[in-house]
């Protein structure tokens, strides 16, 4: 069955996972509340975050402020480069994201084309109802085939235009606006920050953070300092960023303040192998690179993250452990493989200092979408903020054998050289002593042969001449025992918003022969709420088991919620596959008789019957960390069978 958006975001609608900021009073495009369930969901993904990066790396975390000085973003780059590119309509005042205007258009343009052919697919319900309200761009108007190839193209470039550039398209392929075909001003640079001022006076000018990375950086010498000195290691953030989008309509895949987590890894930028890389070799990934989409392509080359840091096809071990763990977290918490790939970044699409840039994108009713970015960011962050504020922002290490160099150097006589330069002499030492080691070779050369040197010193009238017994100018051995080098870092940065979005999405299902009940399957482990618990009747004799059970449940740190109302035990469990709770215990009169209850699963509805000693201990084998499967975790339940689920 296709997937219906619709349905899914009445679900998420009327079980209140998230809902508009601020609707009573119209609302503001780009800011969502999260509900009960949503903010669930969400502290149990990033529980399971902590878990799996900060707890198992020995990460640092820290939680920095969201107000930034200007100095600092303006020092990072983010004043004058985080940007976007926008156009407007004079005639309407709609204001268009120039990259997505021009993707979706085309895009549309494809569909069109197809439709004209009769190869259109099967359509997605959503979008066909959208269509028939307001959607005036698809017609099915056959393209020729050189036009479709070079759309395709186009396509698989979006990414990387810049604004000029996607001006250029607009021009080509004639791109007015889709709802009434009027035109459109050349593209604008639209910088995404939400500026402040902080403090009364109004002089301090600030932003909310875009990212949480650079308080990181600024942090570097004292995160240092927390682990002794050793490297590689890396510090961690969970915290709100802001983006004032310019036109978000993608619900929560693009909103203006959002959570996000991000790691920074400090490696050296001689040796970036990483110690665990072996254990996560074999995992396999799909991997769409930089030179397919060059070409125009979207294929995906399957290969295990070995196999392709071998091939150079990404750069070096440290990046490809972080993308094989960041497959092995999204998977853990109930992401589809096969809806997940890792889109690496074109040559003009990457910062410029970027040494290399992955993307794990997230297939979703709007496409493919960046969910986690994972790119070596070289050393430059820190290397601007030491060198705007003159800190040293470095790591010294002890060098096992010391670094023997030997360099030219001038020593002079002091004693002589001072009386016969008298007002001269510290402009002719300075002038000798900033010589680069050519330069003073061949004055080396020049001293042996001639017995003295001769040159010509700014400030000073005539050619100087320095004699033999003045001057000596020789190679001096020198041991270097310390080794200092600024990190480079590689830089895991999740949305989470985004991450659960596309979670929602590969987890909704309609149950077959049922359309009217939807469920959302979540994994036990990031369940908003673990068990459902039910009694059969509103009898008050069921009262004491539900308290004791769900205080059994309790001890072990699991969450339940009871449903006594009076629906039907099925149009209950209907409910809460909707919330996507994943296990349901009903308490009925055989339990008054002997204490046995029942235990659903949401997924199979299949049904076992067990003590409350026997199915509290299922459940915690079920919702652990590393949870076992409903056939292991019930093996020593008894099978059951009911008509509750009518
Ligand atoms: P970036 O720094 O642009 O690579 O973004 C890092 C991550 O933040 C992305 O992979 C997204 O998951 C998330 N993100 C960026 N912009 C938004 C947005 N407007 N709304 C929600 N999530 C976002």
């Amino acid at each position: 069955m296709s997937f219906d958006r619709e349905n899914l975001e009445s679900v998420l609608k009327r079980r209140f996972f998230y809902a508009p900021a601020f609707d009573l009073y119209g609302g503001v495009s780009g800011l969502y509340d999260y509900g009960p369930p949503g903010c669930a969901l969400q502290a149990n993904i990033v529980d399971l975050w902590r878990k799996h990066f900060v707890l198992e790396e020995d990460m640092l975390e820290v939680d920095c402020t969201m107000l930034t000085p200007y100095e600092v973003l303006k020092t990072s780059g983010h004043v004058d480069k985080f940007a976007d590119w926008m156009c407007r309509d004079p005639a309407t005042g709609e204001i268009f994201r120039v990259d997505h205007l021009v993707e979706e258009v085309l895009e549309s343009r494809l569909k069109g084309d197809k439709e004209a052919r009769g190869l259109a697919a099967e359509p997605d319900k959503s979008e066909e109802k959208k269509r028939k309200k307001k959607v005036k761009e698809i017609k099915a108007v056959k393209l020729d085939d050189e036009t479709v190839a070079e759309i395709e193209s186009v396509l698989a470039q979006i990414d990387g235009y810049s604004g000029p550039q996607l001006g250029e398209l607009m021009k080509k392929y004639n791109i007015t606006n889709p709802a009434t075909g009027g035109p459109l001003s050349e593209p604008l640079e639209f910088n995404l920050m939400f500026e402040t001022a902080i403090g009364p006076s109004g002089q301090l000018k600030g932003y909310l953070r875009p990212e949480t990375a650079q308080g990181q950086f600024l942090n570097f010498n004292k995160l240092l300092e927390s682990n002794n000195q050793k490297m590689p290691f890396a510090s961690a953030s969970i915290g709100k960023s802001f983006r004032n989008e310019i036109s978000p309509r993608s619900g929560l895949l693009r909103v203006r303040e959002f959570l996000m987590a991000e790691i920074e890894h400090f490696v050296d930028p001689l040796d970036k192998s990483h110690p665990r890389f072996v254990e996560v070799a074999d995992t396999k990934l799909r991997l769409l690179n930089k030179n397919t989409q060059q070409e125009g392509r979207t294929d995906i080359d399957e290969m295990t993250i070995g196999e392709a840091v071998k091939a150079g096809v990404v750069d070096n071990e440290t990046l490809g452990y972080f993308l094989a763990r960041i497959y092995l977290f999204l998977i853990r918490i109930g992401i589809k493989p096969d809806r997940l790939r890792f889109r690496q970044h074109m040559s003009n699409e990457m910062a410029h200092y970027a040494a290399d840039c992955w993307d794990a994108e997230l297939q979703t009713s709007y496409g493919w979408i960046e969910c986690v970015g994972c790119a070596d960011r070289s050393a430059y962050d820190l290397t601007v903020h030491s060198n705007r504020t003159n800190e040293k922002l470095v790591v010294r290490q002890t060098r096992e054998t010391p670094l023997v160099t030997e360099d030219y150097e001038v020593e002079l006589d002091k004693k002589k050289f001072g009386p016969k330069f008298k007002k001269d002499g510290k402009k002719i030492e300075t002038y000798l002593t900033s010589r680069s080691q050519d330069e003073l070779e061949s004055l080396a050369a020049e001293l042996d042969e001639k017995l003295k040197i001769t040159v010509t010193v700014e400030g000073v009238d005539a050619p100087v001449e320095v004699e033999k017994e003045l001057i000596s100018i020789s190679r001096k051995k020198k041991l270097d025992h310390i080794r200092e080098f600024t990190p480079n870092v590689i830089e895991p940065s999740f949305g989470i918003g985004r991450i659960l979005y596309s979670l929602m999405e590969h987890s909704f299902y309609i149950r077959p022969g049922s359309e009217s009940r939807a469920v959302l399957s979540f994994p036990p482990l990031v369940a908003p709420t673990k068990v459902l618990l039910v009694p059969i009747s509103n009898d008050e004799k069921f009262g004491p088991f539900l308290r004791q059970i769900s205080a059994a449940l309790r001890r072990v740190g699991i969450s339940s919620k009871v449903d006594d109302s009076s629906a039907t035990i099925g149009r209950r469990y209907a409910r809460n596959d909707e919330l996507g709770t994943p296990f349901g215990i009903t308490v009925d009169f055989d339990t008054l008789a002997d204490k046995s209850i029942t235990l659903r699963e949401r997924d199979s509805t299949k049904q076992v019957r067990g003590s409350i000693e026997e199915v509290v201990k299922a459940v915690q084998s079920m919702v652990a960390v590393e949870p076992v499967s409903w056939e292991e975790g019930t093996a020593n339940l008894t099978p059951f069978t009911s008509e509750a689920e009518e």
